[in-house]
């Protein structure tokens, strides 16, 4: 029976940037994953890599090391990024404000942005609403990436030239500690063993170490999303507007924050955990997010299966007072789910020195993956 140095469950994007970083230092892996082709939250985002958005602490720094990390492999390969940068409209005075005082704290951190009056956002994107704009911040090292194939092609490059082993339609029902290296059992009864296992379960917390979960205070989010018709006119960068300045963990950091007042339609929207993002597919379809609505880890069914028609209509009629678009025609709507932990920015626990459980990144894994999980290696070994 082979012994890796490492057995990773779960093919999402943290799952597949810690085999890459073990990997690169030489060590066996196995990726484990249950489904065929692995379908969550990493894989139904919106595909943006934003540091700009993050806390101003090391998930900024981690955010930068992604894009770099980013780069690196799509050197390699195409992995389907493209470096087309981000724009945050303001739609008043207060996210003005926070916007002019983002641009000083990005200053300070030596991050290239370039703060607009409204006048010269309308010149750079004329499918802006002129009633909307009150000026914009744009960040030009920042990135998309397309959900649907990225997290694929990087396993496809690992497993081609870096030598991961990689298992689909292998679910993991037990992990243990035994004779001082971990024991995986999958469900249809394989055994492996390895040195260490990291758990990468995204939102499946039923099957391994349950109790775990809820000690830890996590809970899970369901997120809506639409892809509207493809349109002839193209979107240089990706557009996050006045909700996203509201909401983003990086504007905490401003000192006006406190002092935002949200008017009642703000608060209304903000309510169902709407903020209003716009990027262009390859395709030339627009992808528009999203919404938020929280349940407890473990009560997973109180979100529903649904896609709410009430929530898709308020986010599209906030989306046409932004930007002028050829069609609002709405091709496809879907769900998506991600876990976050309520008092840390991820969850990680280890057991018994072999098992490491990371999950609970909440919305911010497209962007800060590939840097945490570097430095979570380079822990490890
Ligand atoms: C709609 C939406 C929009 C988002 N937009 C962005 C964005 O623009 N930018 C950004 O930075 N982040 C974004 N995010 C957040 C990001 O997608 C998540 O943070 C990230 O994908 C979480 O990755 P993960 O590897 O933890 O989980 P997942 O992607 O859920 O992967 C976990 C994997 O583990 C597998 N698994 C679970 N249990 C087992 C088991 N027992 N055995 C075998 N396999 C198992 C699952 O099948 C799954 O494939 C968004 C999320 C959503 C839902």
């Amino acid at each position: 029976m082979k012994k890796y140095d490492l057995i990773i469950v779960g093919a999402g994007i943290i799952g597949t940037f810690c085999a890459y970083h073990a990997l690169k230092k030489g060590k066996s892996v196995l990726l484990l994953e249950k489904d065929s082709q692995p379908f969550e939250a990493s894989f139904r985002n919106f595909g943006q890599a934003v540091p700009s958005g993050q806390s101003l602490n090391h998930w900024f720094d981690y955010g930068r090391k992604s894009l770099k990390i980013y780069r690196d492999i799509q050197d390699y390969t195409d992995i389907s990024m493209v470096k087309n940068g981000s724009w945050y409209y303001a739609s008043d005075d207060q996210e003005m404000t926070l916007l002019e005082e983002m641009h000083q704290l990005f200053i300070e951190r030596d991050y290239p942005n370039k703060l607009f009056s409204a006048e010269a956002c309308l010149m750079e994107n004329p499918m802006l609403k002129k009633e909307y704009v009150k000026g914009g911040l744009y960040f030009p090292d920042e990135a998309s990436l397309n959900p649907l194939v990225m997290v694929h092609r990087v396993r496809e490059y690992l497993i081609q030239y870096m030598g991961l082993h990689y298992l689909p339609l292998y679910s993991v029902i037990s992990v243990e500690k035994k004779r001082g290296i971990a024991k995986i059992q999958s469900a249809n009864g394989q055994v492996f063993w390895a040195d260490k296992i990291i758990i990468a379960n995204g939102r499946d917390t039923q099957f391994l170490f349950p109790e775990v979960y809820t000690q830890a205070e996590l809970k899970i989010c369901k997120l809506q999303m639409m892809r509207l018709k493809s349109q002839k006119r193209t979107l240089k960068a990706n557009i996050l507007t006045g909700l996203s300045i509201r909401r983003y963990e990086s504007f905490h950091f401003c000192p006006s924050y406190a002092r935002i007042q949200a008017n009642a339609e703000q608060q209304k929207l903000q309510d169902q955990g709407i903020h209003i993002l716009f990027k262009q597919a390859d395709d030339g379809s627009i992808i528009l997010g999203d919404s938020h609505s929280y349940a407890p880890v473990h009560q997973q069914a109180q979100l529903g299966f649904e896609i709410s028609t009430e929530i898709n209509e308020m986010m599209l009629l906030e989306a046409k007072k932004i930007l002028e678009l050829e069609s609002w025609e709405v091709e496809s709507t879907w769900a998506g789910f991600y876990l976050q932990a309520n008092k840390s920015d991820i969850f990680t626990k280890m057991l018994d020195d072999v098992i490491h459980i990371i999950t609970g990144i909440g919305g911010k894994g497209m962007t800060t993956s590939p840097g945490f999980t570097a430095d979570y290696i380079h822990k490890l070994y």
